[in-house]
């Protein structure tokens, strides 16, 4: 029997070590840069549209998506990030950040917009105020192992998924609290805090397989 070796693809320069950015306006941004560190990326903490350029993939950590799209405004970084997502920039978006990469959202604020990218429908806050913040064991479709242990606070859900979305986590109430599609990955949940990096080596490795690269700034 012979076997055919493929010789791979032209590959972005340095995918082995990836350039991840980081959103750096609020949240564990520190927690989040060290996990995709130890996993091999290079990091870039990203505050400004110039930060964007030559990333492969993007960390969006939670935080208040509310206050973080008026920060994403007030740094210029709104429209060329959801340019980048549209165009297949790979995303981590956990908690806030899964709300910032929903197309649709229950209980927004006046005028909250997100960047989209996931056709989901999702509900701030779900859980309700008495369960503020909570630790769980959840099961993600593409981890290997035991359930990952995570924490919610003030969590949102995902109440509606699109046809190309996957589910890649739920509640056992049947609450879906993770999401694909491709190597667009959000959760409801933190999974920095534990120090478990599961989820953050799946996400390095859908970067690595993506080969994507933000490309430099057009400058009207
Ligand atoms: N409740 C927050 C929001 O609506 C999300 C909380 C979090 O990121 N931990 O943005």
């Amino acid at each position: 029997m012979t076997f055919l070796h493929l010789t791979a693809s032209p590959s972005v320069a340095g995918s082995d070590h990836p350039l991840i950015g980081v959103l750096a306006l609020q949240g564990d941004v520190r927690e989040h840069s060290a996990m995709v560190r130890e996993l091999g990326a290079q990091v870039r903490k990203v505050r400004k549209p110039e930060h964007l350029e030559g990333i492969q993939g993007l960390v969006i950590p939670g935080g208040e998506s509310s206050v973080m799209d008026k920060l994403l405004r007030i740094f210029g970084l709104h429209q060329p990030l959801k340019v980048a997502i549209a165009d297949g920039l790979p995303v981590l978006g956990t908690c806030a950040g899964l709300i910032m990469l929903a197309d649709n959202l229950e209980d927004a604020i006046v005028g909250q917009e997100t960047l989209g990218g996931l056709d989901i429908t999702v509900r701030r806050n779900a859980f309700g105020s008495q369960v503020e913040s909570s630790e769980a064991d959840v099961a993600i479709s593409g981890v290997e192992g035991p359930p990952l242990r995570v924490a919610f606070i003030r969590a949102p859900v995902v109440t509606r998924v699109g046809e190309d979305v996957a589910i890649i986590a739920s509640l056992p109430g049947g609450e879906v609290v993770g999401v694909r599609r491709g190597p667009l990955i959000g959760v409801a949940f933190h999974p920095e805090i534990t120090g478990d990096d599961r989820l953050h080596r799946l996400f390095v490795e859908s970067v690595r397989r993506a080969k994507f690269q933000v490309p430099a700034l057009q400058t009207a």
